[in-house]
């Protein structure tokens, strides 16, 4: 995949690339009045962003003021010397995007998840040089979400980046949006050079939690972050409660810590040398006790076949969890963590149980 350097099409400003502006363009004052109290407050995104049409998840709300706000964003770029971003949804969208003159596209998470749709852009965007920004789907799937960065990048794009924006789960949690790191992360192992932005506000859903996710996609490495912010959040058509202002905007970047050290001294090398030696030898430890458990697993299998007992005991899986979960609270240890993997050592178990049991004699 052909994909050119962020520094390339982005002005990274400080710490980190920074996306700003409100969920949507609501007016031309509102819009003005969120640049000018950015401005005043010394942030100078790399775009500005404004959704131009909402995607919303029920009728009756505001979806956005559609072309009227894309001439809007056009005076402003050109009093302001911004540049700035919006979200398409189809070829419609993103035609009209590029000839009111908006400086590079995002494409939401209920459009990654929908290949026409995604499809429908890139054929705009042949023969068209602009940056395209691609959020996750709305539910976990890296196949969706790379099939959407392969559509736009098989249109010709280079300027390309993701956008983490956490995945729908049912029922209550503390996120809007469950972050699931593992698939940015995974989506980075895949394709290293493409740059990857986090978007707290869409992830927490709320005021609070911004900062502490913007700090963990930091440290994971991320290239830059977009976070919603309007010049008075209560009165916004949209997202009002996880949309901040300008100046608390500013106080989240400047808490933020950029652990961006590269170049490691001698003395760092020698401690994470040391300390990662000792990591090895725990691995290698604990994939001894595996082998010494699946040998004991073999016993049981083996077992149950002569004396015909069922593969699955309820009481004793139910017996393995209550007993786990109290170690992992004496030892201090995060229950949840310990109840996958004792989960993921029941499902091994029984796989091997099974083709022990089951095997043609
Ligand atoms: C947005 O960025 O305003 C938006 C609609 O986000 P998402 O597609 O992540 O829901
Ligand atoms: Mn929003």
């Amino acid at each position: 995949m052909n994909i050119a350097p962020l520094h390339s099409w982005f002005n990274v400003s400080a710490k980190t690339a920074l996306i700003a502006g409100p969920c949507g363009a609501e007016s031309y004052e509102q819009l003005e009045k969120t640049i000018a109290d950015l401005s005043k407050n010394n942030i100078h995104p790399g775009y500005f962003r404004a959704g131009v049409w909402k995607p919303r998840t029920r009728p009756n709300s505001f979806e956005g003021k559609g072309e009227e706000a894309l001439k809007w964003l056009q005076d402003l770029k050109k009093e302001h010397q911004i540049k700035t971003i919006v979200e398409v949804a189809n070829a419609e969208h993103t035609e009209l995007a590029l000839k009111y003159g908006v400086d590079a596209l995002w494409i939401g998470a209920r459009t990654t998840g929908n290949p026409f749709s995604v499809q429908e852009i890139a054929d705009v965007l042949k023969n068209v040089s602009v940056p395209v920004l691609i959020k996750n789907p709305i539910h976990a799937d890296l196949q969706l979400w790379l099939g959407a960065i392969e559509r736009i990048s098989n249109s010709g794009i280079t300027q390309l980046a993701a956008i983490h924006r956490g995945f729908y789960v049912y029922g209550k949690t503390k996120y809007r949006n469950k972050p699931i790191w593992q698939m940015p992360i995974e989506l980075r192992t895949l394709l290293p050079q493409l740059p990857l932005f986090c978007d707290p506000s869409h992830i927490g859903g709320s005021v609070e939690l911004i900062s502490p996710i913007a700090q963990k996609a930091l440290d994971l490495g991320f290239d830059g972050l977009m976070i919603e912010t309007h010049f008075d959040p209560p009165q916004a058509l949209s997202d009002a409660q996880q949309q901040v202002t300008p100046l608390q905007l500013s106080e989240i970047l400047d808490g933020l810590i950029c652990r961006q050290k590269t170049e490691l001294t001698d003395y760092d090398k020698t401690i994470l040398h040391e300390l990662r030696n000792m990591i090895d030898d725990i691995d290698e430890d604990l994939l001894n006790l595996l082998k010494k458990r699946i040998l004991v697993i073999e016993e049981i299998a083996n077992y149950k076949k002569i004396n015909n007992i069922a593969i699955f005991q309820l009481e004793r899986w139910q017996e393995i969890i209550r007993t786990r979960a109290k170690l992992a609270d004496k030892l201090g240890l995060n229950r949840q963590h310990v109840e996958k993997i004792c989960q993921l050592l029941h499902e091994e178990s029984i796989k091997h149980q099974n083709s022990i049991m089951n095997k043609p004699s």
